[in-house]
């Protein structure tokens, strides 16, 4: 660990001699004495917040302390934040590695205060820790307040007071700027507020436009002159619109700051770029060691080297993070990063897998203060090594089939590369967009990305999953609602009382109803509501269990059967902090305010979720005895009809491992092992070895389940409900296992009566076989195997009479050789055969002609392709296979390649099949010339 600072502004060491860990640390240490609650960065996937692909700045995961839909146990807490900016409005890809200042990875530092602290302790600090604890001088750094161009928001006197309070500020360094720079909002509408940042003059030597005419260096200028370290966020306003009228100030004040540890890093150590930061040295010298190169010939090529060391840092945090690469969504970033790395790399001389040794380094660096990635190392740098082989086989077909593209559109005087045919870079050769741009820019086209989009989701179409998007609009709704209910008695301070771990049912009085987004009074039947009562014990699906559902009625009598109405619980929901509330439809009479309400568990379906989540902790902990510790949980559902969990881990399962597995699941749920649920501090039950999901977020009391004694059989984070003993189970099958996304497995499970039913049917099923085979049940797969042997045997039949017949095919085509020039040329339609039966006629034909072409074309799928073959001899003469299969594909809207000696290709249009081979009689003439 590094240096502790003895006292805010009590360390003696200067900044400059601090690395980039310790400078991390020192930032921490300093909130830490300030009375700032120190938190980990939460995940690079954001847990709850559907709309952002990655974590983008330090504030994401306190959005909801700010928008009031979530509260923390602290008022003032700091953190170094992993973040990842590579889509949308903070797009950096293409200055990545050109610059000195764009990564796709982060670290933010930042500070916060809710309600807590404000401007006077925020600037104050911040001029502490900058100019005392790092002994930045003072007469470099400048402070921008916020002052309003168009005089409708007060201007911030309160910050520049401050500011000019500060001892050794230089007064004249105060600078108000407008909208654009010093004010912050979250969205159109919701908390907002003026910001101030400090930047510092690194001198007249830093600046990069000098000689520009009419360039003159200053704050939020152009040139890298003034850099800007930190911006303090003072949220004051709520936006209810955009009015100026619209802004009123909040009865909470927070703080939002962010200091991008990059810079300060650079700044502190006295280099011009990230880059030359100790952050970035390490692994620019792993890459450097590994090409060979001399420091000219690195410095040389600086922009590869820099965007594998920012790809290889953001591929170690994702996948540390449990980011796997894929097709979509954040699963494509991770993809995309490392195989735009591995492209580099072939710019510099790297022909096989090498990234893996970088992040190794990334790891070795950053692992002190991200244990996460320490602790799945192996399968960050397996991953990454699995993806390079699985590009490297493609790309350089790939690459070389684009510049084909990229040729014929120069030829033709276009600039830009339709976003279809990106696309089908991307499927056929897994080209990412990024990639296909780099190249297609190198050569001064561009992409059309828009049209790359449109292809994309054509093709996702299928596969789409929708996510639901927590409504932003009736938050307020819900807030209000809350305030009323509190304000007459009606709520405590906490709000509807949740829990769902104990009784199944309460009694209370229905407090509200709400239809379409609006208070009602009353509802009638066939109506869709929501309903909130004082407390609820119906469980709001988080951590892959679905929600609960049920019935919440009310009887006039308490012994009357039927109730005077009733509502179907179909969902449940937490639309706002403090607000529960039970989503569901009216079946019986009409519901009002102010009536007494019964609600109770579908308490069935309750036991078949609770099987199965219990069944995925078993199953969880099974898998990692037997498969090994780097298996992780990476999705989960737990459903009442089944369970499904997926995991990482490369392969398939043997049959025997699956059987394994099953059996000691079992075996645990007959030892009837107590589950305990134990309320513990976070830290502690790490460290005593519970398993804590990637993208959950946790408070500093977490709940814990425990199964087995003496010896910890499971020990897991969990919110879930729970059997309260193993036996509870039921028996528990396995009902498939497949691959749900590279290098990662998905299992699916049924437990208690699913099980049930499903050995039921099975035996059945196994019966009727039986029957069929007129066998006994036990010889069934005997019997079964007999069968698949004859089949086989007839297979391999038929297979040889087909060849038979293709060599029959072969002997009519060669009756259509043509004597081109005293080259003998064959060029002929076969009649539906793939790639693998026209290369096999091709070795015939040479087998037979020691001197010849042959072209033979077919079409499958509705697609033509070729196969091209020139004996070695024609090609000495000038001929050359892959010219040929080009020629050819060109007519079918195609494109292909391969060896002087044999090529192939394939095309688009198979109605001009025989137009096609027409070329080849003339490229023979031509080649041979
Ligand atoms: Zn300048
Ligand atoms: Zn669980």
């Amino acid at each position: 660990m590094s240096k502790k600072t003895t006292s805010p502004g009590g360390s003696k060491k200067t900044g400059s001699k601090l690395n980039g860990a310790e400078i991390r640390q020192a930032f921490l240490d300093f909130m830490a004495e300030t009375g700032h609650t120190i938190v980990p960065s939460m995940s690079l996937v954001p847990s709850d917040d559907p709309t952002l692909l990655f974590t983008n700045s330090g504030m994401v995961q306190f959005k909801g302390v700010f928008l009031g839909t979530d509260s923390r146990p602290y008022t003032r807490v700091a953190d170094s934040q992993k973040v990842m900016r590579v889509a949308g409005k903070h797009n950096d890809l293409e200055d990545v590695g050109r610059d000195d200042s764009h990564h796709t990875f982060f670290e933010m530092l930042g500070n916060w205060s809710f309600g807590d602290y404000y401007k006077q302790e925020a600037i104050t600090w911040a001029w502490q820790l900058l100019t005392d604890v790092w002994a930045l001088p003072k007469d470099k750094l400048w402070a921008t307040c916020f002052e309003d161009e168009k005089g409708v928001i007060p201007r911030d006197d309160e910050a520049a007071d401050i500011w000019r309070g500060q001892p050794g500020f230089d007064a004249s360094h105060l600078l108000f700027f407008g909208r654009k720079d010093n004010f912050w909002e979250m969205a159109e509408i919701g908390p907002c507020g003026p910001d101030s940042e400090i930047h510092i003059d690194r001198g007249p030597e830093y600046c990069d436009r000098q000689g520009v005419p009419g360039h003159v260096c200053h704050v939020n200028g152009d040139c890298k002159r003034f850099l800007e370290l930190w911006n303090l966020v003072f949220i004051q306003y709520n936006r209810t619109g955009p009015q100026a009228s619209d802004l009123t100030p909040l009865p909470k004040k927070h703080v939002d700051t962010g200091m991008g540890l990059d810079r300060i890093v650079s700044v502190l150590q006295g280099v011009d770029s990230n880059y030359k930061t100790d952050l970035f040295t390490p692994l620019l010298d792993t890459i450097q060691k590994m090409t060979g190169h001399n420091d000219q010939q690195r410095a040389d090529n600086f922009t590869p080297y820099r965007v594998i060391a920012d790809h290889a840092r953001a591929a170690t945090f994702l996948i540390g993070d449990g980011v796997i690469p894929g097709n979509t969504g954040r699963n494509y970033v991770c993809r995309m990063v490392i195989r735009r790395a591995f492209r580099f790399g072939r710019l510099i001389g790297f022909s096989e897998p090498f990234l893996a040794k970088v992040a190794e380094t990334v790891v070795e660096h950053y692992g002190a203060a991200y244990p996460e990635i320490v602790k799945h190392k192996d399968s960050i740098l397996r991953t990454i090594t699995q993806e390079e082989y699985r590009f490297q086989r493609t790309l350089d077909v790939g690459v070389a089939h684009l510049n084909a593209i990229l040729t014929h559109l120069e030829e033709h005087g276009e600039k830009t590369l339709s976003g279809e045919e990106a696309f089908n870079l991307y499927a056929t050769y897994g080209l990412p967009l990024e990639i296909t741009r780099d190249v297609a820019r190198e050569r001064g086209l561009e992409v059309d990305e828009a049209d790359f989009d449109r292809a994309r989701e054509a093709h996702a179409e299928a596969s789409r999953t929708e996510v639901a998007v927590v409504g932003g609009e009736d938050v307020e709704l819900y807030r209000d609602l809350l305030h009323t209910l509190q304000a007459g008695g009606k709520l405590g301070p906490d709000g509807v009382e949740y829990d769902p771990y104990n009784e199944p049912e309460v009694e209370e009085p229905l407090l509200a109803l709400v239809k379409e987004g609006r208070r009602v009074s009353s509802a009638r039947v066939g109506e869709k509501v929501e309903v909130v009562l004082p407390r609820t014990c119906f469980y709001i699906a988080s951590g892959g269990q679905v929600a609960d559902t049920g019935v919440i009625a009310h009887f006039k009598n308490a012994d009357d059967e039927q109730p005077t109405w009733e509502i179907h619980v179909e969902d449940m929901r937490r639309p706002a902090a403090g607000v529960v509330v039970h989503v569901g439809t009216v079946k019986v009479g009409t519901p009002r305010e102010g009536d007494q309400a019964w609600a109770g568990v579908d308490q069935d379906r309750r036991w078949d979720i609770m099987r199965n989540h219990t069944a995925t902790h078993l199953l969880h902990s099974e898998l990692r005895y037997f498969l090994g510790e780097h298996v992780r949980q990476a999705g989960s559902l737990v459903a009442p009809d089944r369970l499904r969990f997926d995991f990482t881990h490369n392969g398939m399962l043997t049959q025997e491992e699956l059987s394994r597995v099953t059996r000691s699941v079992n075996e645990a749920i007959l030892a009837n092992y107590e589950v305990r649920v134990e309320y513990l501090d976070r830290e502690a039950a790490i460290q005593a070895g519970a398993m804590a999901l990637f993208s959950e977020k946790y408070g500093a009391t977490v709940r814990t389940i425990q199964i087995g004694e003496p010896e910890l059989f499971s020990f897991e984070l969990c919110g879930g409900t729970h059997v309260p003993e193993t036996a509870d189970i039921g028996p528990f099958l396995i009902v498939s296992e497949e691959a749900a996304a590279a290098g990662v497995r998905r299992i699916e499970a049924v437990t208690g009566r699913a099980a049930l039913d499903l050995m039921q049917q099975r035996l059945g099923a196994l019966e009727n076989v039986a029957t069929y085979l007129k066998a006994n049940p036990a010889e069934v797969d005997r019997k079964v195997l007999t069968l698949l042997d004859e089949n086989d045997s007839a297979q391999k039949e038929i297979t040889r009479l087909r060849r038979e017949l293709m060599r029959r095919d072969f002997e009519t085509l060669m009756g259509k050789v043509e004597d081109v020039n005293g080259v003998p040329v064959l060029a002929a339609v076969v009649k539906d055969v793939d790639a693998d039966a026209l290369r096999e006629m091709t070795d015939w034909f040479r087998a037979r002609t020691p001197s010849g072409v042959a072209v033979l074309g077919s079409v499958q799928g509705n697609r033509p392709h070729f196969v091209a073959s020139v004996t070695d001899d024609l090609v000495m003469r000038g001929l050359d296979a892959s010219k040929l299969v080009k020629a050819v594909a060109k007519v079918v809207g195609g494109g292909g390649g391969g060896k002087p000696t044999l090529a192939q290709a394939g095309g688009k249009d198979p109605t001009r099949l025989t137009e096609a081979l027409a070329q080849v009689k003339p490229t023979v003439v031509e080649g041979l010339k």
